[in-house]
C-alpha cells in the first residue's frame, strides 16, 4: 500500500488532518487501531474555540456543529459561594466558544471520510515507524490478522498518549517535559438538562468541580477526585451530593439531579515532547502534547497541529519551499506552550492539592478574586480560554 502522507489514529486530529489534505488534493491513508463504534463514542471534550470551529466550518465539517452546536459567551467562576460570570465577548472583542462535543465532531468526520476522502481502516494497529529519517518512510501495521506496510511520503503520528509514532524518534533527539498532578476527575455524563447556562468552574475546600454539559438534554459533571480513584467506588448519590456541596451559594442556586449514564475518571498531566518533528515524521494532537482538561485545550491544540501541517505540505506542493514544513514544530509548540501555561494555571488556580498550607488556600482564593476585580486578569482568562491565533 502507498499514499502521500500515513496517517496513525483516527481521533479528531487524525480525522481532522486526513479531512483537510483531501481538500487541498493530497492523498492519504489514516490507520486506526479500535472500531468505529469505539472511536465514535469515547467521551471527552466538549468545548470548540472559535478558531477550531472556523476550521471544521471552512473543511466542509461543520453543517451539524452549526445546527446543533451551542454558542457559549462565558463561564461562571464560583467560589466562597459567591459567582463571577466572565464575559468572553466584552472582553475579546467579540469571541465565544462551542459546546460540541468530540465525540459529535469525529463523527461527522469519519462520515465525511468515509463518503468522499481516501481509506479510513479501523482495525488497523499501527506497530512501528521505520525510515522517518530516510525519504521513504513507512508504517508496519497489523489488519485483519494480517501485517502489512503502508509506503508514505510523510507519516504523521496522530495516536494519541500511548500510541507509537513518538517512539520512532531516536532517544537522544528527544526532550520530555512533564507533570503529573496528585488528583484525577471523576467525570459523569447525566440525562438531565444542565443546571446552567454556561460552564461553572467550582473552587472549594473539598476539591474542584465541573459543570459542563453535551447539548440542552445531557449534563457532564466533574469532581476532583484524589489520583487512583476507582469511579466504581463512587455511587450516584453520593456523586450528587458531593456536586451539590461544591457549587452551592449563597443564593439559593440548585442543582438538578437525574440519571448518570456513565462514570469514569480521568488522570490529570501536563507532557510535551520535543521536537515534534523527525525527518518525514510529525506528531500532532496528544501524540506530542497532553494537557488538564481545567483549561479545554487538547482537542483545540490537536486542530492547530493539523492545520499548521496541512498548509505547510499545501504550500510545499504547490509552491516548492519547505519553509513552512521546516518550521512545523517550532511554529505548533509556540501554541503549545501558551496552552500549557493556560492549563497549569487553571488546575492550580482552582483544584485543591492534598498538602495544601492554610496559606495556599489564602493566594489560591485572592487569585480568583484578582479576576474579579481586574478587567485586565478577567481579559487574560478570556483571551486564552478562547483560544491562540492559528497561525
Ligand atoms: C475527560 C476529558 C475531557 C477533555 N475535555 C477537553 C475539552 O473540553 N476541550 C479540549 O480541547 N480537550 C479536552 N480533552 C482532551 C482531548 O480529548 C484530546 O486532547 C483529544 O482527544 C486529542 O485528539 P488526538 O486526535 O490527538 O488524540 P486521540 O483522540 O487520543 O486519538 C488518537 C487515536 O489514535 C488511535 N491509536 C492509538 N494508537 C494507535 C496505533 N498504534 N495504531 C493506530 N491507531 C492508534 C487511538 O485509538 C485514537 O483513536 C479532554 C480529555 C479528556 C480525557
Amino acid at each position: 500500500m502507498r499514499t502521500t502522507v500515513g496517517i496513525i489514529g483516527a481521533g479528531p486530529a487524525g480525522l481532522l488532518l486526513a479531512r483537510l489534505l483531501h481538500n487541498a488534493g493530497i492523498d492519504s491513508v489514516v490507520l486506526e487501531s479500535r472500531d468505529r463504534q469505539y472511536v465514535e463514542q469515547r467521551q471527552r471534550a466538549g468545548i470548540l474555540e472559535q478558531g477550531t470551529v472556523d476550521v471544521l466550518r471552512a473543511a466542509g465539517a461543520g453543517t451539524r456543529m452549526d445546527r446543533e452546536g451551542l454558542r457559549h459567551d462565558g463561564i461562571e467562576l464560583r467560589f466562597d459561594r459567591r459567582r463571577y460570570r466572565v464575559d468572553f465577548p466584552a472582553l475579546t472583542g467579540g469571541r465565544s466558544v462551542t459546546v460540541y462535543a468530540q465525540t459529535e465532531v469525529c463523527k461527522d468526520l469519519i462520515a465525511l471520510q468515509l463518503k468522499e476522502g481516501g481509506p479510513l481502516l479501523f482495525g488497523a494497529e499501527a506497530l512501528a515507524v521505520e525510515g522517518a529519517g530516510t525519504d521513504r518512510p513507512r508504517v508496519r501495521f497489523r489488519h485483519q490478522g494480517r501485517e502489512d506496510v503502508l509506503e508514505c511520503d510523510y507519516v504523521v503520528g496522530c495516536d494519541g498518549s500511548w500510541g507509537v509514532a513518538r517512539r520512532a524518534v531516536p532517544a537522544e533527539l528527544v526532550r520530555v517535559y512533564e507533570r503529573t498532578y496528585p488528583f484525577g476527575w471523576l467525570g459523569v455524563l447525566a440525562d438531565v438538562p444542565p443546571s446552567h447556562d454556561e460552564l461553572v468552574y467550582a473552587r472549594h475546600d473539598r476539591g474542584f468541580a465541573l459543570l459542563s454539559m453535551r447539548s440542552t438534554s445531557v449534563s457532564r459533571l466533574y469532581l476532583q477526585v484524589p489520583e487512583g480513584t476507582d469511579a466504581g467506588s463512587w455511587d450516584d448519590d453520593a456523586i450528587w451530593a458531593e456536586l451539590e456541596r461544591r457549587f452551592e451559594t449563597g443564593d439559593g442556586w440548585r442543582l438538578e439531579r437525574g440519571p448518570i449514564t456513565q462514570k469514569s475518571v480521568t488522570p490529570m498531566r501536563s507532557f510535551v515532547q520535543e521536537p515534534m518533528r523527525y525527518g518525514r515524521l510529525f506528531l500532532a494532537g496528544d501524540a506530542a502534547h497532553i494537557v488538564p482538561p481545567t483549561g479545554a485545550k487538547g482537542l483545540n491544540l490537536a486542530v492547530g497541529d493539523v492545520v499548521t501541517f496541512a498548509r505547510a505540505l499545501t504550500r510545499l506542493t504547490e509552491t516548492g519551499s519547505a519553509d513552512l514544513l521546516d518550521a512545523y514544530s517550532e511554529t505548533c509548540l509556540r501554541r503549545v506552550w501558551q496552552a500549557e501555561r493556560f492549563s497549569y494555571d487553571m488546575t492550580t488556580l482552582l483544584h485543591r492539592a492534598p498538602d495544601a498550607t492554610p496559606f495556599e488556600d489564602r493566594l489560591q482564593l485572592a487569585r480568583l478574586e484578582r479576576v474579579t476585580a481586574s478587567r485586565a486578569a478577567a481579559t487574560d482568562l478570556a483571551e486564552a480560554y478562547t483560544g491562540f491565533p492559528l497561525d
